[in-house]
């Protein structure tokens, strides 16, 4: 028999505070979507969304104590909004990407920001830094707003007390129906899959020990602490 102990097998979509059947899946992520964020990192603020993926061996629950690899270097918080996909989307129009969003949450994008630096630094790819076992930490959902709302999103970290990053999801260069639309036409989303939308600025490295607090908006308020992975 085959013997699974991993965080992952322990991770279950929450939506509305229950257990979801939606089954884990991929992540897609969206790499520079807040001009400010692109600048405080020295990258170029892209014409079209830049897009990654993370396994779904990354998720876990951001509720449960955030563990981190602490040989590889740096490993820094974006603390990003988050999306779950309750129906197919393959190359769709703005109207099924909004009826296909069965959940608004909240996610940490965890990256090993020393190793993603030398991987970009030789052309080669970033999943490494970017998709190792825990690197996404997400909250239990809520139900979706109307869509106009998705655009008004307060997105709060503190570390340790301090505000660290404070934005608004109306400050996205790619809003979120053109950004599934787009994702959609490379990677068809199925029913489990989330979709990270970019991180505002004010990103940082965490330490073990640190206390977190993760809000969006008036919806979900997470507290949390560092430790190191196992
Ligand atoms: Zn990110």
């Amino acid at each position: 028999m085959l013997r699974y102990d991993h965080p992952m097998a322990r991770y279950a979509h929450i939506v509305d505070a229950a257990q979801s059947t939606l089954p884990p899946g991929k992540i897609v992520c969206v790499g520079r979507n807040y001009a400010e964020h692109a600048r405080e990192l020295n990258n170029s603020v892209p014409t079209e969304p830049v897009l990654f993926i993370k396994p779904s061996t990354a998720l876990v629950r951001l509720e449960e104590p955030v563990a981190i690899p602490t040989e590889q270097g740096d490993c820094h918080f974006e603390t990003e909004m988050a999306i779950l996909i309750g129906q197919p989307l393959t190359d769709c129009s703005e109207r099924q990407a909004a009826e296909a969003i069965a959940g608004l949450g909240i996610a940490l994008d965890l990256t090993l920001r020393d190793l993603q630096t030398q991987l970009k630094d030789k052309s080669l790819p970033w999943e490494k830094a970017k998709g190792f076992d825990g690197a996404c930490p997400v909250s239990g959902f809520v139900a979706p707003p109307p869509a106009a709302e998705l655009q008004n999103q307060c997105i709060q970290l503190r570390q340790n007390g301090e505000l660290k990053q404070n934005g608004n999801s109306a400050d996205m260069l790619t809003p979120v129906l053109p950004l599934l639309v787009y994702i959609s036409q490379f990677f068809t989303l199925l029913p489990g899959d989330i979709v990270l939308t970019g991180t505002p600025a004010g990103v940082g490295p965490l330490a073990v020990g640190d206390r977190l607090q993760v809000t969006l908006s008036q919806c979900i308020d997470i507290a949390t602490s560092v430790v190191s992975r196992p």
